[in-house]
C-alpha cells in the first residue's frame, strides 16, 4: 500500500542524509496519508540504503497498521503535529549542526533575510527542552512550531513541516541555512526585516508555495 508514497519518503531520506542534514541514523521523516494515518521512517535507518519495505504506518493514536520494523522513537512529535496543523503533510525532523548549535544557545532565529520569513515564518523559536520521545517534547515543540513551517528543539535539533514533502524538505534546508547566517552574524550588530515588510513577504509566500505544483 501506498507504494508512491514510501518512494517520495526514500528519496526524501537519500536528500536529507546527503544534503548533511543529519548524521547516522539520527533524525526521521514522515508524511500523512488519508484516513488520519501516516507513514514513518523506522527506528534505527540507514537512510542511504533504506527501501519502501521499511517504512512503517500507523494511526494518529500508535497503532501500527503496517510495517515489519518499529516506527521512530520520535513519533509522538510526529502524531501531536499532525493532530494540530492540518496543512502541514510532510515533517522532517534534524539533527543537523547549525540548527543544533542554535538549539543549544537557545537562540530564536529572528527575520534576518527574506527567504525565513516566506519559507519558515516570522520568528523560528526554539522549543522547550524535554526528553526526546516524550509527550512533553511532543507538546513543546507544537507550541513553538505555532503556525510556522519550522522550530527548533532545545539541546537537540530541528523540525520543518510542509503541505508536501518537497516543501518540508525545503523548509529544513532553508532552517539550516539561516541557522548557519545566523551563527555568522549574531556576535555582530545585524538587522532585520522591516516590520511593515513582514506581512508583505508573508502574502508574496503564500502565492510562492503555491506556485510549485511540479513538486509532489
Ligand atoms: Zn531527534
Amino acid at each position: 500500500m501506498y507504494d508512491n508514497e514510501k518512494r517520495t519518503l526514500v528519496e526524501a531520506c537519500k536528500r536529507m542524509y546527503s544534503s548533511g542534514l543529519t548524521v547516522g541514523s539520527w533524525g526521521n521523516i514522515s508524511m500523512r496519508i488519508p484516513n488520519n494515518r501516516i507513514i514513518i521512517t523506522p527506528s534505527g535507518s540507514n537512510y542511504m540504503r533504506i527501501n519502501i519495505d521499511d517504512f512503517v504506518i500507523m494511526d494518529l493514536n500508535g497503532n501500527k497498521i503496517e510495517g515489519r520494523l518499529n516506527p521512530s522513537s520520535e513519533r509522538l512529535m510526529h502524531f501531536q503535529i499532525y493532530r494540530k496543523r492540518n496543512d502541514v503533510n510532510a515533517i522532517v525532523h534534524t539533527h543537523s549542526i547549525y540548527s543544533s548549535i542554535m538549539s543549544v544557545i537557545n537562540r530564536n532565529i529572528p527575520p534576518i533575510t527574506e527567504d525565513i520569513v516566506m519559507i519558515l515564518g516570522k520568528n523560528v523559536r526554539v522549543a522547550k527542552y524535554a526528553l526526546t520521545g516524550t509527550a512533553e517534547l511532543a507538546n513543546n515543540v507544537v507550541e513553538a512550531l505555532g503556525v510556522n513551517n519550522a522550530a527548533l528543539l532545545a539541546n537537540h535539533g530541528a523540525v520543518s513541516v510542509g503541505s508536501d514533502m518537497e516543501r518540508a524538505l525545503t523548509a529544513a534546508e532553508v532552517l539550516e541555512k539561516s541557522s548557519r547566517i545566523m551563527a555568522y552574524v549574531m556576535n555582530f550588530k545585524y538587522s532585520t526585516i522591516p516590520d511593515d515588510d513582514i506581512p508583505k513577504l508573508l502574502n508574496i509566500s503564500t502565492d510562492y508555495l503555491n506556485q510549485w505544483k511540479n513538486w509532489k
